[in-house]
């Protein structure tokens, strides 16, 4: 086994590796960009060395430098993780040509499922199933428009070189595939500096199985059973688990053997995930691409079979055989993994980045993991996937596990940035999920309810976040006094609220568009609190975030976060954010928004479609922006005429920023 191994990744999966080497008695050495320089990787490792700056371009992919580190510092092998240069087959073979062992396959099984379209090809060849579809070299747009009038409406373009769903476009039309052709095109050559695509039926009703591979230098090869990520956003996973429900045991070594001669046909070693397509309308199933490396979601695998994946990784790059055969797998309880993202799940879950002002996550429990490489004060910034974390729970059945999961995320809190932990929660308590209705458009089906329009704040809420001013009055207060020459002064107790019995003092704050106001009236051992026609007796203790209170004789915690200027109240795992306003300065801050379109985030202008004095419908596309590689096209809110293009083709604007302005009818 290796003494010690250069762990070439950041964030959850740095810190995941870390936690198995060190287990295993095998020293590390981590690598870091100016944006990870305290980073919880770098704070767990033997040995930190740095990078360059944020983008990857300047720190996480720069192979040669990391290579001269793993030499500098002995490390035998590197570990790859996922993204960066996991799947980078040149990298794979200067690791092999500097007599580093890279902790993945072989640069010739990386490069064999490389490409989507090559890979296609190779598993034609050994009989494994596929979508209907091209994915052959002409790619000319009218013979790919041909290709898909001919498969019939609708299709779908991936890129070849594709990954995280960049460059994949559903077309529902004919008259839309030049553009959404364009469009994919555009994002490929952006994210992977290669345009190739491939044309697919667009299965309407699928679900997404994958199965774990594993194999070992000996020519041995086992599936350690599927996952269920059918659970997606942008086609991309939110919520997976394992085993997939419904899936018999024919069915499981069926697809457990094709995934076992799809590794064997390419010569595969170590960690690999065969994804297919489950046709839930005929129960066929489809491959769809292999990714060469640990996946995200390996978690789920790990507690259902009890194996830790990244130790038979280690074991298996040392050159030791897998340590379990087929025949010595099993499975055992159900686990899920919910990912929790910095996104706003509103706006089309659109990436978001800031400061976690407050985190505080479930505790770790044989039923219950956090896989986090951040902490409390971390940012989320631009450079990275924004993943804060992934919950994993396990139990005896599926319905336990559930329960687990709902537990789990009333337990996370996170203040600072927008996240998507309601709406996880709302998933893991829909009762579709609960009785296994899966499949990639679940989200899409439930969209209303999992994304229910902010609701009004109830009175519960309001009384907490008034609490929490009023201790933090008092506290002010309290200790003005004590520091004043004159502690005796009147002055003190007048600039309280305590100047008589039913002194009264209202409280205003802003969520949303809504506006809210709590009138306290002080009593003894409390205030009786008037929100709406609502009454409540109201007392409270304010341990720094920790809020217990008492309302109307039911004893009610919270955490309240204050930052920037605002509350926000967490509550079960669900955030509340109230900005306190003094109602007499509004006229004077009132904010201008005529006809102004702005950018939902910082990105460059990739498209502009109008310009000025034109006509537009409610709906017409306006702007096309480039953000995080994933372009975000701007729609006119109404019907009127373009009155101003503030940007450009080509140009960057800040989040906010006003792109067009258009005048209503
Ligand atoms: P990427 O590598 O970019 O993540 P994948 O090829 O893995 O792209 O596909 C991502 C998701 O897109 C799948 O999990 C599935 O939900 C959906 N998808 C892919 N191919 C098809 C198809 N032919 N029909 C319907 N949905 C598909």
């Amino acid at each position: 086994m290796f003494k010690k191994i250069l762990i070439a990744n950041r964030g959850e999966i740095a810190c995941r590796v870390i936690a198995t080497a060190r287990k295993l008695g095998i020293k590390t050495v981590a690598v870091y960009s100016d944006a990870d320089a305290q980073a919880r990787h770098v704070k767990l490792a033997d040995e930190a060395f740095r990078l360059g700056p944020p983008a990857p371009r300047e720190s996480y992919l720069r192979s040669e430098a990391i290579l001269a580190i793993a030499r500098q510092t002995g490390a035998e092998a590197i570990h790859p993780g996922y993204g960066f240069l996991s799947e980078n087959e040149e990298f794979a073979e200067a690791c092999a040509a500097a007599g580093v062992v890279f902790i993945g396959p072989p640069a010739s099984a990386i490069a064999a499922m490389g490409s989507k379209s090559a890979a296609k090809t190779l598993m034609e060849g050994a009989a494994v199933p596929l979508v209907p579809g091209y994915h052959g070299d002409n790619q000319d747009a009218a013979f790919l428009q041909q290709e898909a009038d001919r498969m019939g409406y609708p299709v779908l373009i991936k890129a070849s070189a594709g990954g995280g769903g960049k460059g994949m476009k559903i077309v529902e039309h004919s008259a839309d595939f030049a553009a959404q052709l364009a469009s994919a095109q555009r994002e490929a050559r952006a994210s992977f500096g290669d345009d190739k695509v491939l044309i697919e039926k667009y299965l309407t009703k699928p679900r997404h199985i994958e199965i774990q591979v594993f194999a070992d230098t000996q020519g041995e090869a086992v599936y350690l059973f599927e996952r269920d990520c059918s659970v997606q956003r942008r086609h991309q996973k939110v919520l997976e688990e394992a085993p997939a429900p419904g899936m018999t045991d024919a069915l499981r070594a069926e697809m457990g053997n094709a995934a076992v001669n799809a590794a064997k046909a390419i010569g595969y070693v170590g960690a690999g995930t065969v994804e297919f397509i489950f046709d839930t309308l005929t129960g066929a199933f489809y491959f769809m691409e292999m990714n060469t490396r640990l996946q995200v979601e390996h978690p789920v695998t790990e507690m259902i079979t009890g194996q830790d994946l990244v130790e038979w990784q280690l074991r298996v790059a040392s050159g030791e055989p897998l340590p379990l055969r087929q025949h010595e797998l099993r499975i055992h309880g159900h686990a899920f993994e919910a990912r929790v993202y910095a996104e706003d799940p509103a706006r089309d879950f659109l990436p978001q980045i800031g400061r976690l002002a407050h985190l505080s996550q479930p505790t770790a429990s044989n039923h219950v993991r956090v896989d986090t490489g951040v902490e409390s004060g971390d940012e989320i910034s631009p450079f990275y996937d924004p993943m804060i974390a992934k919950l994993i729970v396990w139990d005896e059945s599926r319905e336990r596990a559930l329960d687990r999961l709902n537990h789990a995320l009333a337990d996370y809190e996170v203040v600072g940035l927008p996240t998507n932990l309601a709406f996880l929660s709302q998933l893991a308590s829909h009762p579709a999920f609960a009785a296994c209705e899966l499949d990639t458009g679940f989200i899409a089906r439930h969209h209303a309810q999992l994304i229910p329009p902010t609701p009004a704040v109830d009175s519960d809420t309001l009384a907490l976040a008034a609490l929490a001013e009023l201790a933090q009055v008092e506290a002010a207060n309290l200790a003005r006094r004590q520091h004043s020459s004159d502690a005796a002064s009147p002055w003190w107790e007048a600039d309280g609220w305590r100047l008589n019995q039913d002194n009264r003092h209202a409280l205003h704050f802003r969520h949303g568009e809504q506006e809210y106001a709590v009138i306290a009236h002080y009593r003894d051992a409390g205030y009786l609190l008037e929100i709406g026609a609502d009454k409540l007796e109201a007392s409270g203790q304010l341990h720094g975030q920790r809020l217990q209170a008492n309302l109307d004789g039911r004893r009610l915690q919270a955490t309240v976060v204050r930052q920037a200027g605002k509350l926000t109240v967490v509550r079960a795992g669900s955030n509340t954010e109230l900005e306190p306003f003094n109602p007499l300065l509004v006229g004077l801050q009132a904010a201008e928004s005529g006809g102004g379109l702005s950018a939902p985030m910082p990105g460059t202008v990739v498209v502009v479609h109008v310009q000025a004095g034109e006509q537009v419908e409610k709906g017409t596309p306006l702007m096309i922006l480039e953000a995080m590689k994933m372009e975000h096209t701007i729609l006119a809110p109404h019907a009127g005429v373009v009155q101003a293009v503030f940007f450009q083709k080509g140009e960057q604007v800040k989040e906010g920023a006003a792109l067009l302005e258009i005048a209503a009818e």
